[in-house]
């Protein structure tokens, strides 16, 4: 097993890494900016090293930095959590370069499925369906382009192709705000991600978002641990994800995870990976692939009983996974509220300090955070303080509990999306399951 683990990230992933380490006997080694020496799992591990001022350019994301510091405490490896240096191939390899162990695919892996053209490719020649789109990247013939968004059909969707987090993408409802609207994602793409590619996709109107999540040692073992419905979302982010999706019958998902598993071993895939798709009519359309831990990997957990992060560090440390598919066992249903310190209705930012913090308890409640009382959420990152997790051995069950969950969870001193998520689990639609991904903000948020 490893003996040591850098944990290049903050906030709730930090401290969740931090716990999987410290239950498999591995040391840990917290590597955290300037403002961040108050956090919980800075406090908690055996080491830990300050790389950097706040500004994520300057610690976070400063890959020198990181690499000195695992280099100076001796650990064997990287653990880079989600978010930041997590999907970034030039970091992964100069990692592996550099002795270490990165916690994660294969640099070349993380490379061809951070490209969602080259990723679209990778999966329709593994005979995954696909949103039907441009078969590569535009070029700069306008009516070249226009030629193809008619054969694809409006509405259609520009998207960056080095592209996440929910940036770099516009829908173009006609042939009129075509060339604009290309201009304009490729200017964004270019600012936001240094690569001004970008492609087409056939804007699905209403379809849901289902993702799967995958495991894969270094010996060609491959397995996947069902799906989550994560739907809810606003400005293309999620708000509250669950497991299993509402209506995906077990045959429907064997028959997309059985492809799913040939494609990770035909890339040689290693680690945790979970493979986005949109959800319209019966039939999945694969949208990108995340080749890291995700934030919402609590549900999965919560129904199959595995320990995603603990499996991640087995594989890292060249062991085999710790059961088979025919081992995998769903149980129950789970449900996620993320935790935002944000206005509920305006959705500003709402940094500063919690006077009091009362957590949620009671059977089947998990709350993933690395707030207290007296700690002060600073500025400089993302809003997300933590997420709340229900499972119940049925959806109604995880629903009731999660109801109780949100009532006794108390935060004061900042302003959290904590309402919002109450009036999402109260909502009959939420009830009946099965929204789509625009459901929050054409609904229940154009009520407030
Ligand atoms: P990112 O990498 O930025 O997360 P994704 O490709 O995963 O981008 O898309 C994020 C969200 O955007 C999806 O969950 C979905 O809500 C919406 N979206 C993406 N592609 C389409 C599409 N072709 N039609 C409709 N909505 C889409």
């Amino acid at each position: 097993m490893l003996d040591k683990v850098a944990i290049a990230n903050r906030g709730e992933i930090a401290l969740r890494i931090l716990r999987a380490c410290k239950e498999m006997g591995i040391k840990t080694v917290a590597l955290y900016s300037e403002p961040d020496i108050h956090l919980k799992h800075v406090r908690l591990s055996d080491e830990s090293v300050c790389i950097g001022p706040a500004r994520s350019a300057d610690s976070y994301l400063n890959a020198p930095a990181i690499i000195s510091a695992t280099e100076l405490t001796n650990a064997a490896a990287i653990h880079p959590g989600y978010g930041f240096l997590s999907e970034n191939c030039r970091f992964a390899d100069q990692v592996e370069t550099s002795g270490f162990i990165f916690i994660g695919p294969r640099p070349d892996t993380i490379r061809t499925m951070g490209d969602k053209v080259e990723a679209r490719r990778a999966m329709m020649r593994a005979g995954i369906p696909c949103v039907p789109g441009s078969e590569g990247l535009l070029g700069d013939n306008e009516d070249e382009n226009k030629r193809i968004a008619r054969g694809i059909g409006y509405p259609v969707m520009l998207k960056a192709a080095g592209g996440g987090g929910g940036r770099g993408m516009h829908v173009v409802r006609d042939e009129e705000a075509l060339s604009d609207a290309i201009r304009l994602t490729r200017m964004e793409a270019l600012a936001a991600f240094s690569n001004d590619g970008v492609y087409l996709e056939k804007f699905l109107e209403q379809p849901r978002h289902i993702e799967f999540q995958v495991l894969a040692d270094s010996f060609g073992n491959v397995i996947h641990l069902g799906e989550r419905d994560c739907s809810l979302q606003r400005h293309h982010q999620k708000v509250l994800e669950e497991a299993p999706a509402p209506g995906i019958g077990a045959e429907e998902r064997e028959a997309l995870c059985d492809k799913l598993i040939k494609a990770c071993v035909d890339m040689n895939y290693r680690n945790a990976g979970t493979f986005e798709f949109l959800y319209e009519r019966g039939q999945f359309y694969f949208m990108e692939m995340n080749t890291r831990l995700q934030v919402e990997h609590p549900v999965t957990e919560m129904i199959t009983g595995v320990d995603i992060v603990k499996e991640q560090l087995r594989i890292a440390a060249g062991e085999r996974l710790s059961l088979k598919q025919d081992e995998v066992q769903f149980r129950g249903h789970a449900i996620e509220c993320r935790i935002n310190a944000e206005n509920p209705t305006s959705f500003v930012p709402s940094p500063g300090a919690i006077d009091i913090y009362h957590p949620p308890g009671g059977p089947g409640v998990r709350m993933d955070t690395h707030i207290y009382s007296g700690y002060s959420v600073p500025p400089y990152y993302d809003s997300m303080i933590g997420k709340l997790i229900s499972w119940g051995q049925a959806r109604k069950d995880a629903i009731a509990r999660m109801r109780n969950a949100l009532d006794e969870v108390f935060i004061q001193g900042i302003e959290t999306n904590i309402p919002l998520q109450k009036k999402i689990i109260g909502s009959g639609g939420f009830g009946k399951g099965g929204l789509n991904i625009h459901h929050l903000e054409e609904k229940i948020l154009s009520e407030q």
